[in-house]
Formats: C-alpha cells, sequence, structure tokens
C-alpha cells in the first residue's frame, strides 16, 4: 500500500501540473461494486459538483492526498491496497482498472487506476452537517515537530501493545504502514513484538530519529515500488527506495548488517519482517 512517502512524491510531481487548472468533466466506471465513492449519496452529484471546478491547490495528510478546489469544495483521494493515480495525455492508451478519469483541460487526464477496488474518493461540500472523511481523527504527521520525542514517549508509555502494532495505527502516528514501520524498527535495532511500554528511553530516541530518517530518505528516493510493482509516482515512473530496503518483503536473505537469515512473523494481522540477531 501506498504510504506516506509514496504520496508526498505523488503530490509534489502533480502540484505543478494541476494547480490552477479546472476539472472539466469526471467520468466514474460504471462497476456497480466499487467502493469508490462509498461515502457519498450519489455519482451524478458527485460528478456535477467538479464539473468547472478549479484546482487551487494539492496538499497530503497521513495517506490521503487533498484537492482544494475553487468555488470552495475538497476532494480527497485515497489509493488504498494498489491505486495508482496517473497524469496521461487525453489520447494516451488506456489502462486497465480506471476507475474514475478527471478530465483537466481540454487534452489532460488524471486517471485512478484500483485493480483490488480498496481506493476511496471523498468529497467535502462547503456547510455540509456531516464530514465524508475526518482527518482531524488522525495522528501527528511524523515530520513536523507535533511528533515530538515528548509526544512519542507519551504514547508509547500508556500503551501495552506490540510496537510494530502500535505505529501502523494512524490515530498515533500519521502514513506509517507495513514498509515504513518495518525500516524504522530495525534502523532503530527494536523487535516488532517489543510491547510498548517496555521500550527504554534511548530506545525510544532511536525510534524517533529512525522513523524520521526513513521517511525522509524515501521521500528522496521517489518512494518504494516493491514486488507487486505496483506504486507508480504521478508520472508513471517507479520509486528507488526499494533498493535500499534492509528487511522489508527480504524474508529469507541475509541481514546487510551481520548475515543472520531475516524473519518474518505475522503481528496484528500483519506480516512483519526483522532481523532476530539485530533487533531485541
Ligand atoms: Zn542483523
Amino acid at each position: 500500500m501506498p504510504e506516506l512517502p509514496e504520496i508526498e512524491t505523488i503530490k509534489n510531481d502533480l502540484t505543478p501540473h494541476l494547480t490552477g487548472k479546472t476539472i472539466t468533466d469526471v467520468t466514474i466506471s460504471p462497476d456497480p461494486k466499487t467502493r469508490i465513492l462509498r461515502r457519498f449519496p450519489s455519482q451524478h452529484k458527485f460528478i456535477a459538483e467538479l464539473q468547472g471546478a478549479r484546482i487551487e491547490r494539492l496538499s497530503r495528510r497521513a495517506k490521503y492526498l487533498i484537492f482544494d478546489l475553487q468555488p470552495s469544495r475538497t476532494l480527497v483521494i485515497h489509493l488504498g491496497m494498489s491505486g495508482q493515480l496517473l497524469l496521461r495525455s487525453h489520447e494516451s492508451p488506456k489502462e486497465p482498472y480506471i476507475r474514475a478519469i478527471f478530465h483537466i483541460g481540454k487534452k489532460a487526464e488524471l486517471r485512478f487506476i484500483d485493480p483490488r477496488k480498496f481506493g476511496e474518493l471523498f468529497l467535502q461540500l462547503p456547510f455540509a452537517n456531516e464530514s465524508p472523511l475526518n482527518l482531524d481523527r488522525l495522528g501527528p504527521e511524523p515530520l513536523t515537530k507535533d511528533f515530538s520525542l515528548a509526544y512519542l514517549t507519551r504514547c508509547l508509555r500508556k500503551s501495552r501493545r506490540k510496537i510494530k502494532t502500535f505505529m501502523m495505527d494512524q490515530k498515533v502516528i500519521a502514513g506509517l504502514g507495513n514498509i515504513y514501520s518495518d525500516e524504522s524498527l530495525f534502523k532503530a535495532k527494536i523487535h516488532p513484538s517489543r510491547i510498548t511500554n517496555t521500550l527504554q528511553e534511548d530506545e525510544i530516541r532511536c525510534l524517533h530519529r529512525a522513523i524520521r530518517k526513513i521517511l525522509r530518505e524515501a521521500i528522496i528516493n521517489r518512494g518504494t515500488t516493491a514486488f507487486d510493482k505496483r506504486y507508480r509516482d504521478g508520472l508513471g515512473r517507479m520509486g528507488r527506495f526499494q533498493t535500499m530496503l534492509r528487511v522489508y518483503q527480504r524474508r529469507g536473505s541475509p541481514c546487510y548488517n551481520c548475515g543472520t537469515i531475516i524473519e518474518s512473523a505475522r503481528i496484528g494481522g500483519r506480516t512483519a519482517s526483522f532481523c532476530p540477531q539485530c533487533q531485541t
């Protein structure tokens, strides 16, 4: 699943191409099983609200891509497990599994492609009573000063969960998923099964630093295109961070630090990969 660095890369790629442009029309795939507009009453109304809207600003919160539009409304896109958001010329051949197309100006298309159908589109209208998506419920962004060492320490001390599960809780830290929780734990030399309130002060400091460093490096390297090859940036290119992974999807291969074979375990319903020697 695309995580913070992948969505940040897509946002950065699309910003210069989309800012100030108008959504002339929207096409939504007629698949009745699609969850894409699950929280919006009508597809017809969704399209009508977007036709002619100007894109003022793109931003990211956790794993969500946010479009501020004029007249005032907000379009939020979540790519789910395997979604892609590609900017293409309207003449370029159509990819399989297109769920929605945002027609931009006369010649460009922003295509939302989603074979596994876990992705979703949200539309927040001004003065609507109910928000389709409460972004305020998310925890702090790990690369802002809100995610301080004191904040992380406080959260860890009052929790008794396994650290791997804790790190993927979007209400605690926004934007981390399987890839970057595995990689941060390896960097901090902490076993993914450790119970959060047993972490020592120096371990918490290492983990805080590791999360921020791994995310920054992943953004610089334009995200991770893992084994499934699904992740693409906003213009269809692969990421580069997959060549720098130390544990994620490396089960059965030797640890780069110590040579011990990387293992994996199911923790909280997700697969954690780790070095049993380096991480304690
Ligand atoms: Zn090792």
